[in-house]
């Protein structure tokens, strides 16, 4: 790792930004946010990187495992950052590689000591719930210092799928086609486009989820959904680390290149896919394509080997995401896909 490093903890009374700039041009620093204690006394604490480049510029702020068992994108952020040449670097780089460490130590999704999705409870509160206590110390770091904010995740971990981003407009922030542009970076295989005003077609409080709430506050920001979860998948790590070059070249923090015209698929409608039956999903398509109508996704067999679903829809198809762990119960989610879409250059 090129530069100079330093490590700071950064307690309640200074903030990463205040650290970033003390710090000498070219210079890392790490550390970590104290957000409380455990029962046993250990401290919770939120991991940090950053690195001040040579001249002014954006800053750029990569946040992985909001969802604890979401490696790929914890993996690529980390790498990326190794990988900078801080004499290239206008602006300063931030990474919150663990922004959920209660659930990544327990190896699972939500907060284990609330159960709450985290990325459904930005801003957070000061005197909440753990999950809006860590998002209240993450989201006071970002709010006002972050130009541009990538937030990972991946699928659960019962699903493949290719690279795709999700992205939300806000009325006070910035525009859709800026936001397009971006994530188009990542060479997603869709970009869904999420509603938050008119309400989600998902469940969940899409409106407490950390890009919103940061776009919200003047930061552009989208999710990257870099792979399956609970693995690690190289591919999809290098395709993040090629993604954030060439964002970073675009918002010229590394030395400006025009990105070439892109062709995207925004997906504007977007639904789970159940089985009625329970028994073994055996996979037919791989995810990261655009299926004809009736198209086998999948087929569900009973555990007798005899055949009694076949998951197909009557009309063209987005298969974002489709099942690899062959156990499920009715009612359990075999695939994800796009049901409208449009193609944009940007
Ligand atoms: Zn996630």
């Amino acid at each position: 790792m090129r530069g100079k490093a330093t490590n700071v903890r950064a307690d309640d009374a200074t903030s990463i930004r205040h650290i970033v700039g003390r710090l000498s041009r070219g210079e890392r620093a790490k550390g970590s946010l104290s957000v409380g204690t455990m029962a046993s006394g250990q401290t919770i604490e939120l991991p940090w990187l950053a690195l001040k480049g040579m001249r002014p510029g954006p800053c750029l702020w990569l946040n992985g495992a909001v969802h604890g068992d979401e490696l790929n994108g914890v993996l690529a952020s980390l790498d990326f950052f190794r990988g900078l040449d801080p004499d290239a670097v206008s602006g300063c780089v931030v990474v919150s590689p663990v922004s959920n460490p209660l659930g990544f130590d327990a190896r699972r999704k939500r907060v284990p000591q609330d159960e709450l999705d985290l990325d459904q409870t930005f801003p957070g509160r000061e005197n909440g719930l753990t999950s809006e206590l860590l998002a209240w110390r993450l989201f006071r770091e970002i709010r006002g210092f972050a130009t541009v904010l990538v937030n990972f995740h991946t699928m659960n971990p019962y699903f493949g799928s290719d690279p795709y981003v999700v992205y939300k407009v806000s009325s006070d922030g910035a525009s859709e086609t800026t936001i397009l542009s971006a994530a188009a970076a990542f060479e997603p295989f869709v970009a869904c486009r999420m509603p938050v005003e008119d309400g989600s077609e998902l469940p969940g409080n899409v409106a407490g989820a950390l890009d919103y709430q940061s776009l919200k506050s003047g930061t552009m920001a989208f999710m990257v959904e870099l792979g399956g979860g609970s693995r690690q998948e190289r591919a999809f790590i290098e395709q993040g680390v090629r993604g954030l070059i060439r964002l970073s070249q675009a918002i010229k923090l590394l030395p400006f290149q025009a990105e070439p015209e892109r062709k995207v698929i925004r997906v504007s409608e977007r639904r789970h896919v159940m089985c009625r039956n329970g028994g073994l999903f055996r996979q037919h398509e791989r995810a990261g394509q655009i299926l004809d109508p009736g198209t086998t996704i999948g087929m569900i067999e009973n555990v007798w080997g005899e055949t009694i679903e076949d998951v197909r829809f009557p009309y063209p198809v987005a298969l974002i995401g489709v099942r690899t762990d062959p156990v499920v119960h009715s009612g359990d989610r075999v695939a994800f896909v796009g049901t409208t879409w449009d193609e944009v250059v940007v």
